[in-house]
């Protein structure tokens, strides 16, 4: 069987890894994929983003499923273009992927369904955005409508950052259309982790629980990133926070895009925010898996992906039961000097250590370039350790990290420090 997947970051590494471990699997393609899948027998990259053309590709090469890692196509439609050819493509049409592509949409949906979420208001005229924030205070969030690539969240601590940062969304137009609009919300306290399902219109399938780690430097310091790190399993998640998440947020979110006439299928991730108490409020859902959560979680998945794809394709995962590796799996990010602002690319990268049963390396911001293997982009690696303890995965991550080199490499020392620091 060949399976297209489409996208070019450790996450889409991670998902054509796992579906080449498959013994029915043929060929993986990759579009347009990094210098890792490049490297790797078993994956070929294709050299097309376009979501027609990789549609007029699947066609010709009889791809038999499809898997979409990136927001942006899912947004353009690559969903609704498949199916109009009769292709099998897994995720949500454009108009379900609104529940990411516009904050407007989802906060809506979640007021209209009551799903625990942070208050909110939201504005296209810029006074009475500033009248807004005058009126709720600091700290208070300011967020752009449309995909602005992490960059469109101003958490304001101040004031001054709010007003500064309506500003900069809705009069200097510094997000363009994406920050046309905005939400504007409560700022909202705890502890965030990652929850991520996969839906395939009616049932739903929770994978393994994971948490991310946003911010540049240790002990959570330095601007907001795409993420630096990740965990598989995540503590916090414990078995009764699950189940209420599952009840008040997940089911509720399927259930109501139903009713709405927009079934939702591919993956779901609900951001929470579990305050201190250990009440669970959604921060943002995304319509893909998270980056770099998939790595951890590709890394403990025991079950046949492409079995798994095609009960999701099918509307049947009802039928599925997923196996986990029962160990910890912990993801290091390795990023380019420069990131996230203006990340350095074409240095070279050397050291990376032999996939083993304890660590696998899932590239991302990479090329190869004849033998060479270079930075390409603001996140180049994800360096995944496995072992029995949180504490035994870190140990096998960083022991490979230290051997890879390249100019300027930024990354955590402290990945799996909520983790470590929790009772018991
Ligand atoms: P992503 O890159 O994760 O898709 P995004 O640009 O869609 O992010 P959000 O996830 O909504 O934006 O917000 C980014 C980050 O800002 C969150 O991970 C969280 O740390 C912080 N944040 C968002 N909303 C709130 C809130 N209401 N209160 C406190 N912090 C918040």
């Amino acid at each position: 069987m060949k399976i297209l997947v489409v996208g070019s970051g450790g996450r889409e590494h991670a998902l054509a890894w796992k579906l080449t471990q498959s013994e029915r699997i043929q060929m993986v393609y990759v579009a347009p994929g990094n210098g890792g899948t490049a490297m790797d027998a078993r994956l070929k990259n294709v050299d097309i983003t376009d979501p027609a053309w990789l549609a007029q590709f699947a066609l010709k090469e009889g791809i038999a499923l499809t898997v979409v890692g990136p927001e942006v196509p899912l947004a353009a439609g690559i969903v609704n273009i498949f199916r109009e050819h009769g292709l099998k493509i897994f995720g949500p049409t454009k108009e379900a992927a609104q529940l990411e592509s516009s904050k407007d949409f989802a906060k809506a949906f979640m007021k209209r369904h009551r799903i625990p979420t942070a208050s909110y208001q939201t504005f296209s005229r810029l006074a009475d955005a500033h009248k807004y924030i005058d009126q709720k205070g600091a700290p208070i969030v300011i967020k752009a409508d449309g995909l602005a690539a992490g960059k469109g969240v101003v958490v304001a601590m101040t004031l001054e950052e709010a007003h500064a940062a309506a500003d900069m969304m809705l009069s200097d137009n510094k997000l363009g259309d994406a920050g046309a609009r905005v939400v504007i919300e409560e700022f909202l306290e705890g502890e965030e982790a990652s929850f991520i399902v996969m839906v395939d219109g009616k049932n739903i399938l929770p994978l393994a629980t994971s948490q991310d780690h946003k911010r540049l430097k240790d002990n959570d310091e330095g601007p907001n990133t795409g993420g630096m790190g990740a965990y598989s399993p995540a503590p916090i998640i414990t078995p009764s926070l699950h189940a209420r998440v599952m009840r008040e947020i997940i089911n509720p979110t399927v259930l109501g895009m139903s009713k709405d006439g927009i079934p939702f299928t591919g993956f779901l991730y609900a951001g929470l925010m579990i305050d201190a108490k250990g009440n669970p409020k959604t921060l943002e859902f995304n319509c893909r898996m998270g980056d770099p959560e998939t790595q951890p979680i590709m890394a403990r998945l025991k079950t046949d992906l492409v079995d798994v794809m095609e009960h999701a394709v099918d509307g049947t995962l009802d039928q599925v039961h997923l196996e986990w590796d029962r160990r910890t799996a912990l993801g290091v990010v390795m990023a380019a000097a420069g990131y996230p602002d203006a990340p350095h690319k074409g240095d070279v990268i050397t050291g990376i250590p032999q996939e083993s049963a304890d660590c696998i390396t899932f590239h991302a911001g990479t090329a190869l370039n004849g033998d060479k293997l270079t930075t390409s982009g603001g996140r180049v690696l994800c360096v995944v350790g496995l072992g029995d303890s949180v504490k035994l995965a870190q140990k096998a991550a960083y022991t490979a990290v230290d051997q890879i080199h390249f100019e300027g490499a930024q990354f955590r020392r402290d990945i799996g420090w909520r983790a470590l620091k929790r009772p018991g």
